[in-house]
């Protein structure tokens, strides 16, 4: 069957803030009340998601705009090469409601990526690890100790954050024109 094929996604989305935490790098756990249910699983197909984090990458120049690592800049250096479009949200407090906005997209390298999802990357082994903190290290111009008070902070950030139920707000994705998953879901998804 032919695939309906629409116009690429525009650069600029309507109410993302491009200039959210800049190029900082840093440790990004998702609360545990939040797993499961990212921004891209609402979408309606792969294809969805594949369109907007094409855009994504180009609109980045294929590099990452933390580190400035491309395709192959990983290869060099030993990783895959893979460019990711992480969602960055923002944790807000709405009347009685708590609400997990996405609020940015932006195109990380995998060394990037390893590092802002450091629970992950550790559960891969310790050289994962190691290269995660190597990378957060030298991109920040960080010591070790400064390293280890910052996911500190990132862990009991996460430990506050998963006490609280989150309505997920994707609004991002529909004014890039993604079309949302029909269906039951196990939290609240704002759309509008
Ligand atoms: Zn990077």
């Amino acid at each position: 069957m032919a695939r309906i094929t629409r116009p690429p996604v525009p650069h600029f989305i309507d109410a993302e803030d491009r200039s959210l935490a800049g190029s900082a790098l840093y440790v990004d756990l998702i609360p545990t009340t939040c797993w499961g249910s990212a921004g891209r699983t609402v979408l309606a197909s792969q294809y969805e998601w594949q369109r907007i984090r094409t855009m994504v990458y180009e609109r980045a120049g294929n590099a990452c705009e933390v580190c400035g690592n491309t395709r192959e800049d990983l290869e060099q250096l030993g990783y895959a090469p893979r460019l990711h479009a992480h969602e960055r949200y923002t944790y807000l407090s709405v009347g009685e409601s708590r609400v997990q906005r996405l609020t940015r997209l932006i195109c990380q390298c995998l060394a990037c990526d390893e590092v802002t999802h450091i629970g992950r990357t550790s559960t891969l082994g310790p050289h994962y690890l190691d290269r995660a903190r190597t990378q957060a290290m030298r991109v920040n111009g960080w010591t070790r100790n400064e390293l280890d008070a910052h996911m500190t902070e990132a862990r009991r950030l996460w430990e506050e954050r998963s006490q609280w139920e989150w309505k997920l707000d994707v609004t991002l994705l529909k004014n890039a024109g993604g079309r949302l998953l029909p269906g039951q879901r196990d939290r609240e998804v704002i759309w509008d």
